[in-house]
């Protein structure tokens, strides 16, 4: 960051010293001040030089260099206003100016264009290792050692006694509704507030899902709601095949009272965890509470592989019927024989060397994702409109995105904060976008809790940087935009 006292100088100082100064504020620029102070103009080493092959002498004031209107910028500036008038003018410094006509700071190119994002891949140093012994032992197709050890290391992290590694979270989720039996029109319960990803492989089985609402206490299925659309599906004579629970933003759905009621009605659980890795319900990881749970290793998530998902169970039988319908259902022979349909969905030797690295640095993660969390709740703890999202005392999350909603009734709509934030060069997301809106599902029977508490959360909710990989500085530059954009 430019120091403006070190930049700045009145007309009285002569082309030497402005020549040294343009030097060690090694900013390549000067800021000419009024003797009362306010901000004159700039002055580039190009300034200077013109100044000199006009005839001027080292030893001369500043007097002669002429009295130009330069380009600044108006305290309230946006970070989109102030890039694209240096990139008109192809300047790489601009002064910023209060009401009272001093320069307050300059800003700098390099500073406008740094991107904070939402989540971004975060990968530690064992990765490298298990990736280049791939390499080495020419492990290189699909399955291997490293696949087999992932595996082992995910399943003892979480404490469930099997898992198999797939390409993706959504080929889990799509595998488990395939061991579930579900096919054309079976009925398959789902929550609504998730990412698409949860329902598709519904759609991919030509199944027909049914979206059950969140509550606000986790943000998640709704018992209340999940008992009205068992008792009255049941009431017709169509019982569920299966019911997809999705863990949202890090954080378990409150299990106990979902699962006693899909005991009951006897319908079987997918837990879909791909966002909630590490966090705990009551005394237990999240993705151990249904006959089977998905992980997701996509980009975005706590840890990743680049792309990739997993399939837990208590069940060995699943898992091994799930790694078997994973590489093409092929049959023990020596020649291919295959008896039922099969996927190719196995995680690759490489990709499960990325895993294993990041295995040893989710506790870490997991920290810093919270440790996120605490540091906009502090720093904005003055901006009561932003209520966070709960975390009841049942739950550990892993707050995989930190997440709030805007006061009902506040001025700004969430979407022009989103925007503005944007302008900041800062990434927000809206909430998401429940299932039963979405025009792909158009059509398809919701259950709400009372009056929809999802439709309320994607009207009001902001998802805000979470990567692991921000800095504190960077974290502050957030929390600092947003105290000027809530007031
Ligand atoms: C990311 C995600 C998935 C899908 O995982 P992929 O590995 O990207 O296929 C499923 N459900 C939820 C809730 C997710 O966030």
């Amino acid at each position: 960051m430019i120091n403006v006292a070190a930049a700045s100088v009145g007309r009285q100082v002569t082309v030497r010293e402005a020549l040294q100064r343009i030097d060690a504020a090694a900013a390549g620029i000067l800021l000419l001040v009024r003797p009362d102070g306010t901000f004159e103009r700039t002055v580039t080493d190009g300034d200077l030089r013109r100044l000199l092959l006009a005839g001027a002498t080292l030893d001369e004031s500043l007097e002669k260099l002429a009295q130009i209107e330069s380009l600044v910028l108006r305290e309230g500036y946006t970070r989109q206003s102030a890039l694209e008038l240096m990139t008109t003018h192809g300047i790489d410094h601009l002064p910023v100016m209060d009401a009272r006509g001093f320069a307050v700071r300059v800003i700098e190119r390099r500073e406008l264009d740094e991107q904070i994002l939402l989540s971004t891949p975060h990968i530690g140093t064992a990765e490298r290792e298990f990736v280049e012994e791939a390499f080495r032992t020419n492990w290189i197709a699909p399955l291997g050692p490293n696949v087999d050890a992932f595996e082992r290391e995910m399943a003892d992290w979480v404490g469930v006694p099997h898992a198999a590694a797939l390409s993706s979270g959504t080929a889990a989720i799509h595998l488990a509704l395939v061991m579930l039996d579900v096919g054309p029109g079976d009925i398959v319960l789902c929550s609504s507030l998730t990412f698409a990803a949860s329902a598709n492989p519904i759609l991919y089985l030509s199944a027909v899902p049914v979206f059950v609402d969140s509550e606000p206490e986790s943000w998640n299925m709704s018992p209340r709601a999940l008992e009205r659309a068992l008792e009255s599906l049941i009431a017709q004579g169509k019982r569920p095949k299966a019911i997809v629970i999705v863990n949202l933003y890090g954080q378990s759905a409150d299990m106990d009272p979902l699962l006693e009621l899909c005991r009951r009605y006897d319908v079987p659980v997918v837990e879909d965890a791909a966002e909630s890795l590490g966090a705990r319900y009551r005394d237990r990881s999240s993705g151990t509470f249904g006959l089977i749970g998905v992980f997701s290793f996509n980009g975005n998530k706590i840890i990743t592989t680049s792309g990739g998902g997993m399939l837990v169970s208590a069940d060995e039988s699943l898992v091994k019927r799930a790694r078997f319908l994973a590489t093409q259902a092929r049959e023990a022979e020596l020649h291919y024989e295959h008896k039922v349909v099969g996927y190719n969905y196995r995680m690759s030797n490489i990709l499960a060397g990325v895993g294993r690295g990041q295995v040893r640095v989710l506790a870490d993660r997991i920290a810093a994702r919270r440790r996120n969390f605490e540091r906009y709740r502090q720093g904005l703890s003055d901006r009561t409109m932003l209520e966070w999202m709960p975390e009841p005392q049942w739950s550990f999350s892993n707050r995989w995105l930190s997440v709030a909603t805007l006061a009902r009734g506040y001025g700004m709509d969430v979407r022009t904060l989103i925007r503005r934030l944007a302008a900041e060069g800062i990434e927000a997301r809206p909430v998401w976008k429940p299932m039963h809106l979405q025009p792909v599902f158009a059509g398809t029977a919701y259950f709400a809790h009372d009056g929809s508490v999802s439709q309320d959360f994607f009207d009001r909710g902001i998802c805000l940087p979470s990567g692991t990989n921000m800095t504190e500085s960077q974290q502050d530059r957030v929390i600092e935009t947003l105290q000027q954009l809530l007031q």
